[in-house]
């Protein structure tokens, strides 16, 4: 039992400096990929309950290193974040972002609005909105046409700049959405002052919400909430049609998720929105 117990430690410690190490690796590797232009964007169709359309893409960021499979956001933003490569990354998301936006209203879609999740190091970062007028004026998107997803925890912590960095965003005319909502903590007498267009059900209430009761009432609060302050409800994570007559009945606006499709490259998000030319 003794020889176990250390051996245990042992492990653990090579884990935790195997931790480290990737960690700093990544760095690297990350400084590297954006050198190298190994990022890309993939887009999920935002669609409405009522008519079917296809109303907006959602920019989700994938790390392509040569030769290797993709790399999830959820294991590379977080190095980014402590690292402050989010800024330069979250600029390089923004611009491609607004030039594709900007290629599917030339391609006969000018209402879509593409959606960029920002973090939370870019929201607080001063060149935040230069980075976003940059990316609007070099694409020539209209402002109307971005989204910006932003999370609770962002907004809730020094709820008065954020304020403040809100308006600012609204007046240039673009919109703005709480992703993950109700898994952070909301204050909601801010939500009432934050000057938001919609809220985002995370796909955690919305996973079981045909078999769970709790799950349930919550996205009926949710929905409930959105409704009397006046912003839309989109649901994500929506994988069966179960899932989707629920949140169509219970008055979400829009839904996303696999049952519909599955993020797209470029090229494919293109094909999949003239197919969907008026559905
Ligand atoms: P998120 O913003 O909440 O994005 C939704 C995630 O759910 C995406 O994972 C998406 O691919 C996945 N998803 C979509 N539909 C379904 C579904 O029906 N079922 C299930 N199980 N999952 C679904 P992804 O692309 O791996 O992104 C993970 C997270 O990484 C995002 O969560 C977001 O927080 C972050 N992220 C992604 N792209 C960016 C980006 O460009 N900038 C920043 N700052 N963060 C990003
Ligand atoms: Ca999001
Ligand atoms: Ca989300
Ligand atoms: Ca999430």
């Amino acid at each position: 039992a003794k020889e176990e117990g250390r051996n245990n430690f042992q492990f653990y410690t090579q884990d935790m400096e195997a931790g480290v190490f990737r960690r700093l690796t990544m760095e690297a590797n990350l400084r590297r990929a954006l050198k190298r232009d190994e990022f890309l964007l993939v887009y999920q169709p935002k669609i409405c309950t009522r008519t079917g359309r296809i109303v907006g893409l959602e920019a989700l960021v994938r790390w392509a290193p040569p030769g290797k499979p993709l790399v999830s956001p959820a294991e590379f933003i977080p190095v980014a974040e402590q690292t402050g490569l989010i800024v330069p990354l979250g600029r390089w998301i923004l611009r491609e972002a607004c030039a594709f936006a900007q290629e599917c209203r030339a391609a006969g879609r000018p209402d879509l609005t593409v959606a960029v999740n920002l973090s939370a190091r870019q929201f607080h970062e001063r060149a935040l909105l230069a980075d976003v007028a940059a990316a609007l004026t070099e694409s020539g998107l209209p402002p109307a046409n971005l989204e910006l997803e932003i999370t609770e925890s962002m907004v809730m912590s020094e709820a008065e700049e954020a304020i403040e960095t809100l308006r600012r965003l609204k007046a240039m005319g673009l919109s703005i959405s709480v992703d993950d909502f109700g898994t952070g903590y909301s204050s909601l007498s801010y939500l009432k002052r934050f000057p938001l267009d919609a809220l985002k059900i995370d796909q955690g209430f919305v996973r079981d919400l045909t078999t769970d009761a709790e799950d349930r009432s919550i996205v009926a609060a949710i929905i409930s909430l959105a409704r009397s302050l006046g912003l839309q409800v989109v649901a994500e994570g929506v994988e069966t049609a179960d899932h989707l007559d629920h949140l169509a009945a219970g008055g979400c606006d829009l839904v996303q998720g696999y049952l519909i499709s599955r993020p797209l490259p470029q090229d494919e998000a293109q094909a999949f929105l003239r197919h969907h030319a008026d559905g």
